[in-house]
């Protein structure tokens, strides 16, 4: 898994090579969060699905070539079409099957950002950008459910939500938690380092111990996942600002290694520590 997810982001990073990567080998996992509710993996971020009377509520979508395989792990669980698809953000690895899910009748929902950076990419489709947006909150009644999402603003990108599942106690948290890895934050796409601790210190408020959280990527995680990161990043800022306030530049910081003793728990390809304690110093440089 940890192998595709890599995989996905080098190849989010390169855009250009999409067309010729080759997803016949990429399975979807599906794995039971509990009646109704699963998490499934494939090849970029997480998706979470909710099925039952009124039909598939879907969060995020991956890419295209993987949606007649994503169609088909949707079908195991129930024979109703899918109605609803949630887009956590607008990056390409959690949102590529818009097209082909619009297109056989779902209504797509998104924070305004997301739409807006959506219509705006190049090879836009703009049957498939979504119909319904928020700004700050939007509850869904379906399937038993109330389906709570919330925007946290600024943190992976500047379109962030969180679907928080009340009643059975399940959180999606989209790219917010990289379980177990370094996140990714999209500093040009609108995230920052403080706003996605504060996106993470506010799930954690909002989460006990029973909670199941599915990550954007990584494993399905607890609150132990999300309190471990949340220790880390504050660590990561709190060492690298002292740095800046001492005058270092990026590569001067680089090349101290701030945070050398984060390296084998933390880091992986896509966000090496190198690359963390970059990202690290241009959001906390920017602020
Ligand atoms: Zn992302």
């Amino acid at each position: 898994m940890r192998i595709l997810i890599i995989a996905a982001m080098s190849f989010l990073a390169a855009a250009p090579a999409l067309g010729q990567q080759d997803f016949s080998k990429v399975e979807i996992k599906t794995t039971r969060v509990l009646d109704g509710i699963y998490m499934l993996e494939g090849w970029g971020g997480n998706i979470g699905l909710s099925v039952g009377d009124d039909g598939a509520f879907v969060i995020d979508d991956q890419f295209a070539p993987l949606n007649a395989k994503l169609t088909a792990a949707i079908r195991a669980v129930t024979d109703k079409p899918v109605e609803f698809v949630l887009n956590t953000h607008h990056h390409g690895d959690h949102t590529g099957g818009n097209p082909a899910l619009a297109g056989s009748g779902a209504t797509i929902i998104a924070h305004d950002n997301v739409r807006s950076r959506l219509a705006s990419e190049d090879d836009a489709a703009p049957d498939a950008l979504p119909v319904i947006t928020f700004s700050q909150t939007v509850t869904v009644r379906r399937n038993g459910h109330e389906i709570h999402i919330y925007h946290p603003e600024n943190a992976h990108t500047d379109g962030d939500a969180v679907v928080y599942f009340r009643d059975v106690n399940v959180v999606h948290m989209g790219d917010i938690l990289f379980s177990g890895m370094y996140p990714y934050i999209d500093i040009d796409g609108g995230g920052s380092l403080d706003g996605y601790i504060a996106a993470l210190e506010a799930a954690n408020q909002m989460v006990d111990g029973d909670t199941k959280i599915i990550p954007g990527h990584g494993p399905l995680s607890s609150k132990t996942e999300l309190e471990a990161s949340i220790e880390m990043l504050k660590s990561v800022r709190t060492r690298i600002l002292a740095l800046i306030n001492d005058g270092l530049d990026e590569d001067d910081v680089v090349a101290a290694n701030p945070l050398a003793d984060f390296h084998d728990e933390w880091n992986w390809n896509f966000i090496t520590t190198e690359r963390m304690t970059r990202i690290a110093f241009r959001s906390l440089s920017a602020t």
